[in-house]
């Protein structure tokens, strides 16, 4: 569907007004950005309340970063190397979502990932949430940290930072901004309830099974989380925490995400189907117990 300039802006003042409004920044904070071809961006202005912001501030950009169009006063965000990193190793984003909703980046800062796999449809619709080391915000350290991330999740901390989070288009970055912090809440309360019980991995792979059938749109680490599970075994009853254990980071790749480079300890495959995945998963796990 075409949408003119002025829609999409629009578009972007009424995410800013939900972000802010959720209290998912504080002041002048959070940026995001939509993509509408390769070299043409849409980004919010540094220096402005997301909540308040009006369609003539929104700044169209580049793909360096530069304005395109003068925009009076209004100067794009500084962070918009971190959108443009996301767009370049991910295609299939369109728009990108930077916010500090407060449960999730208290997780950032203590240095836990949402990595348990708690509830059906936090597993189906966004998977699983790793922190990418810290940069100082502006630089090129931040666009760096995400690199490891980027292939398997749609949803990324940054520790002692935020939350970032990207889909094919604005509304899903934002879902996703919204999930993530839902999600981070949840394992909060349930941790002073005295910890969260991980639904075991057959049943793990079945809700990844769903979201398939749904055709829900991004990447998920999960195919990758229980290489019994995914070799054939539908009943097994480990969590994925106990899987990742026995199996050990190599073949636990839904795991590497929660370790630092995790791309240098498992090479996740990428535009691999199912069925080569499992195969290589299974000759791994063979390889395990010759061992
Ligand atoms: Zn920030």
């Amino acid at each position: 569907m075409f949408k003119s300039d002025y829609e999409i802006k629009k578009e972007l003042c009424e995410v800013g007004k939900k972000i802010y409004n959720d209290g998912f920044v504080a002041a002048n904070d959070g940026n995001f950005s939509v993509q509408i071809d390769e070299n043409t961006y849409f980004v919010t202005p540094t220096g402005v309340s997301k909540g308040f912001m009006t369609p003539d501030m929104i700044c169209k950009v580049d793909g360096q970063g530069n304005l395109k169009e003068s925009n009076g006063p209004w100067k794009p965000s500084s962070e918009f190397k971190m959108h443009l990193k996301v767009y370049q190793k991910r295609p299939d984003v369109k728009a990108v979502v930077h916010a500090h909703p407060p449960i999730a980046t208290s997780f950032a800062i203590a240095g836990i990932p949402l990595d348990k796999l708690i509830m059906p449809e936090a597993i189906i619709f966004l998977g699983a949430v790793p922190i990418a080391q810290y940069g100082t915000p502006s630089t090129m350290e931040i666009p760096e940290s995400l690199e490891p991330y980027l292939q398997d999740y749609d949803a990324i901390l940054l520790a002692n930072h935020g939350a970032l989070s990207f889909g094919c288009d604005l509304n899903t970055a934002f879902f996703r901004m919204e999930s993530t912090e839902f999600y981070a809440k949840l394992l909060f309360y349930a941790r002073m309830l005295g910890g969260e019980k991980e639904i075991p991995c057959g049943e793990v792979k079945k809700l990844v099974e769903l979201r398939k059938q749904f055709g829900v749109p991004g990447k998920h680490p999960m195919e990758k989380l229980c290489p019994g599970c995914y070799a054939g075994d539908d009943t097994c009853a480990m969590s994925p925490t106990e899987a990742n254990e026995k199996y050990g980071m190599e073949t636990s790749a839904a795991y590497h995400g929660f370790q630092p480079l995790p791309s240098q300890v498992c090479p996740a495959p990428q535009n691999k189907d199912l069925e080569s995945l499992v195969a290589e998963v299974t000759k791994k796990v063979l390889e395990q117990y010759n061992k």
